[in-house]
């Protein structure tokens, strides 16, 4: 089967892999370069503390392929399965992080929860505010700017051909077959996959089905490097928006970090800027998650566009309007965990027409049954 992948980044390098694994010819098609979109600004959590409950199951399979990316893509695109810590500050926070894990245990997501006691004997360098805690042992974090040019690179070792600096202007059905337009010609296929992050809304609403959607960036930043001590991803079970900050320490040294209000973008060119106020506000409640940062220089911000539905769910399955058009798109923030499992789910579906893990939650028509 031909298959054209629009847009290289997670969610079209992974597809475009997979795709080509299982014996696929694939064309993946990006306006620009591989990796340079919301995926390269990612702060790389592999995060499933607080998922949405249905879509564990895809987040698993994700879990589970990050693990083996190494071997699969014959590169170390530093995943690190250090453990996912939330640490709690006040009694609502508990209630709520206790409720979460109880729920998700179903799911099969176990967590491992500390009272002020073990939370101090296990993580010394937590804010003595900080008074119970959740932790994800197998979670983690990778790096945002490896993962996309590796799937790339992996699908084109196996075929796969990877054409960048060409936009998709159109698809169109004729017939039995699906045609891509592009300035540089059209390429004829019997499956496409939109994965054009949050263009993709672009492509669903020309295809007669619109997605309600808003590109956004959610804003990051990195401090100077200081002694590596800290191993997990950190972040807070809070329901104030402004305090919902989180890091990760590099092997480098330096904090990542991240959280707090997200700023409109304006999708065309879709440069996301940084808003200085909210890093100020981010900074105070870094050091509350760990006092030792209070005085840490942050060497560099950056924000990047992402698009989020109006439900904060993703768009995943088949078109409704046009048969052999797939989308993947608009995965609200929370994108990055997902990556591989979004790309193997799309490519077991778009060649065999079923899906071995659930994703009815993320049609496309239950925007059109909303309208
Ligand atoms: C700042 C930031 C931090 C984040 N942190 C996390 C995190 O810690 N954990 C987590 O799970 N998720 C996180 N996310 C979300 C995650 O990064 C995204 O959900 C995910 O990377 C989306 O990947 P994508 O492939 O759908 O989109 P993108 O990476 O945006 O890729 C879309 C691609 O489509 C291409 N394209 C667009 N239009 C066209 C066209 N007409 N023709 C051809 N190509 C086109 C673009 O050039 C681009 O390469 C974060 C997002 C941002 C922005």
């Amino acid at each position: 089967m031909r298959v054209i992948v629009i847009g290289g980044g997670l969610m079209g390098t992974s597809a475009a892999f997979f795709l080509a694994r299982r014996g696929a010819q694939v064309s993946l098609v990006d306006r620009a370069r591989v990796g340079q979109a919301a995926t390269n600004a990612s702060f790389g959590n592999i995060r499933r503390q607080g998922r949405y409950l249905p879509q564990l199951p895809l987040a698993h399979r994700s879990r589970a392929l990050w693990g083996e990316l190494e071997a699969l893509l014959g590169r170390d695109v530093e995943f690190r399965a250090t453990g996912h810590v939330r640490l709690c500050f006040d009694a609502g926070s508990v209630e709520d992080m206790e409720r979460f894990a109880c729920e998700a245990r179903p799911w099969g997501l176990d967590l491992d929860m500390l009272d002020r006691h073990d939370l101090r004997r296990q993580y010394p360098w937590a804010g003595p505010e900080a008074i119970a805690a959740s932790v994800s042992p197998q979670d983690g974090s990778a790096n945002p700017r490896l993962i996309s040019p590796a799937f790339a690179a992996a699908a084109a070792a196996l075929g796969a051909e990877i054409v960048e600096d060409t936009p998709v202007q159109a698809i169109r059905r004729v017939g039995g077959a699906l045609t891509v337009i592009t300035p540089r010609g059209e390429i004829g296929a019997d499956a496409v996959l939109n994965a054009a992050g949050f263009w993709g809304s672009r492509f669903a609403a020309a295809a007669g089905e619109p997605v309600p959607i808003e590109a956004h960036g959610p804003q990051m930043g990195v401090t100077e490097p200081l002694p590596h001590r800290i191993l997990p991803v950190v972040g807070i079970w809070t329901r104030e928006k402004m305090d919902n900050v989180y890091f990760r320490q590099v092997e480098r040294g330096n904090i990542v970090f991240g959280g707090g209000v997200r700023v409109a973008v304006d999708p065309d060119p879709g440069h996301a800027r940084v808003d200085p106020a909210n890093t100020l506000a981010q900074l105070p409640r870094l050091a509350r998650l760990c006092p030792a940062f209070a005085k840490t220089q942050v060497i560099r911000t950056w924000s990047g566009c992402e698009g989020y539905t109006a439900d904060m769910l993703p768009v995943m399955g088949p078109s409704g309007a046009i048969p052999g058009l797939f989308h993947a798109f608009g995965f609200c923030g929370h994108g990055f965990q997902l990556g591989p499992g979004v790309g193997d789910v799309m490519a077991e579906l778009i060649l065999t027409g079923r899906t071995t893990t659930p994703i009815e939650a993320f049609t496309i028509s239950r925007f059109a049954a909303a309208a």
